[in-house]
């Protein structure tokens, strides 16, 4: 009896894993140029305004992306939530002022500085200190003989120096000027400069409100701010100046300056949704794409049609087509994360931030599988099949058993050309560390970054949707869908060359 029993609890048993195999070819099927075409013009259209991260236009893609994850059936990826949430900050200026002499300048026309590089403060100084160019190295010290501490200390730009006589021509430009200012413990500092550019009332976006280096404020300023310190013998010091000559001295001269502004705390998001595996559903394979882009400025939009629409369609159709395998009882045996990311453009930000935060172990996480830029033809390819190639870039440096199962598997399914051209360590164009797997890879997961090349619309307005090539994008997905199916199915996890840090 007991033996019968055990019979029949087996069969089923068996029945189900033969079941669950699969066959990954059925589904690649639903991998269609018209869905891909329709999602892309989405991603990359107006309406989405160029996704720059923590903008309307972001959350818009966010939202589209979420709509579709839970349209295929996918779970929510982050703790019950399909959007995972980060701060980003912006620094916004409220006021700023100089005047001279109780007379007051304006800004963007006589004065200005960047936002981000400053920090709010006011000062009242008397006197200012006028080293001519503020050189101060080895063979030359503008500051010799002085006592810049706690002053006020203005020079002139290396951009006014056109008319510089050779005995004069020296290796310095703003850092150098910055630094030996800070290194004479100048309390801040102002750089005469031929032309203002206009004040923005905001800074640039960043993540990190620590570990930021402190500079003295810097303000840039006209010709004429200078000679309303200086007086009459502006024109002849400058010239002096340019001659080489020292012309290091203190000017008697009540300058106001103040910054005040105003961080403010926005968020982006990175999109997740899960498909849970069966018998091995504790360890994952991550599939990711960023969807953010370089957002609008007026009515410029930046589309990123393949920069990076291209890869969120991409995972889009992946997740289509493994959700239906899943529906049809021949799900993965592992769990397949899709992550969009956001913040690439500006810093690989959103990877960073899942990194560091990762809702699944790293540790039991396979695989990343990235798709950056895989719509266009690399026109400074000059070699093999423009219209049956990928760039193949990482899958040796972490694990020595990928490699060979990628290759083994284009040969079997997608037949391209795999190159290898950016996975040199000499590759100029640093391309490893220039997308989001790289921020799984410096934690130990094995990864494969899927690319197609740059090209004349990289970073332009004009990347946009019809000049993709659909079918050419679309074999290049199937390569990545068979690897995955591959990573999520076989027996055990990727070996992994080097232990996770
Ligand atoms: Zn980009």
């Amino acid at each position: 009896m007991r033996r019968l029993v055990i019979i029949i609890f087996l069969f089923p048993a068996l029945a189900t894993v033969a079941q669950k195999k699969g066959n990954p070819k059925i589904y690649s099927k639903l991998i269609t140029t018209a869905d891909m075409k329709a999602n892309l013009h989405t991603l990359a259209g107006d309406e989405m305004e160029g996704r720059e991260t923590a903008t309307e236009g972001q959350r818009k893609a966010a939202n589209f992306i979420e709509n579709k994850f839970r349209s295929f059936g996918l779970l929510p990826g982050n703790n019950g939530s399909y959007q995972m949430q980060y701060p980003v900050y912006i620094d916004t200026l409220v006021n700023a002022s100089v005047t001279v002499n109780e007379s007051p300048f304006e800004a963007g026309k006589d004065f200005s500085f960047s936002i981000g590089a400053s920090h709010t403060a006011s000062y009242d100084f008397s006197q200012v200190l006028f080293p001519g160019f503020g050189i101060s190295d080895s063979a030359r010290d503008d500051y010799k003989g002085v006592d810049a501490r706690g002053k006020l200390v203005m020079v002139l730009s290396p951009n006014i120096s056109g008319n510089i006589s050779p005995k004069a021509r020296r290796s310095f430009n703003f850092y150098t000027q910055q630094q030996a200012a800070m290194d004479h413990g100048a309390a801040a500092l102002l750089v005469v400069e031929p032309e203002i550019a206009e004040m923005p009332g905001k800074g640039n976006m960043y993540v990190n409100i620590y570990h930021k280096v402190m500079r003295i404020n810097t303000f840039f300023v006209s010709e004429k701010l200078a000679a309303a310190i200086v007086g009459d013998e502006y024109a002849a010091k400058k010239a002096e100046a340019l001659q080489g000559e020292t012309v290091t001295k203190q000017y008697e001269a009540n300058v106001a300056l103040a910054v005040d502004k105003k961080r403010l705390a926005l968020h982006s998001s990175n999109v997740l949704g899960l498909l849970e595996g069966t018998d091995l559903k504790d360890e994952y394979v991550i599939l990711s794409a960023h969807y953010d882009h370089l957002g609008r400025r007026g009515n410029t939009i930046w589309y990123g049609a393949d920069d990076d629409a291209s890869g969120t369609t991409s995972i889009l159709e992946l997740a289509k087509a493994f959700s239906k395998a899943k529906a049809e009882g021949r799900g993965p045996r592992r769990s397949i994360l899709f992550m969009t990311v956001s913040g690439e453009e500006k810093g690989l930000w959103g990877s960073d931030y899942y990194g560091s935060h990762p809702v699944y172990p790293l540790d039991k996480t396979t695989v990343d599988l990235n798709i950056d830029m895989v719509g266009r033809i690399d026109p400074s390819r000059k070699y093999g099949d423009s219209t049956n190639y990928i760039y193949v870039i990482g899958d040796d440096k972490l694990s020595s058993d990928l490699k060979p199962i990628s290759e083994a598997i284009n040969k079997k399914n997608t037949k391209l050309e795999l190159d290898y051209k950016y996975n040199d360590p000499k590759d100029p164009e640093r391309i490893y560390y220039r997308s989001d797997h790289y921020n799984f890879a410096k934690h130990g997961v094995p990864v494969i970054f899927y690319f197609s090349g740059l090209h004349a619309d990289y970073h332009m307005p004009t990347d946009t949707p019809d000049k993709i090539n659909y079918d050419l994008m679309k074999k290049r997905i199937l390569l990545v869908f068979y690897t995955a199916w591959e990573m999520a199915n076989r027996a055990g996890m990727l070996k992994r060359d080097i232990p996770l840090n």
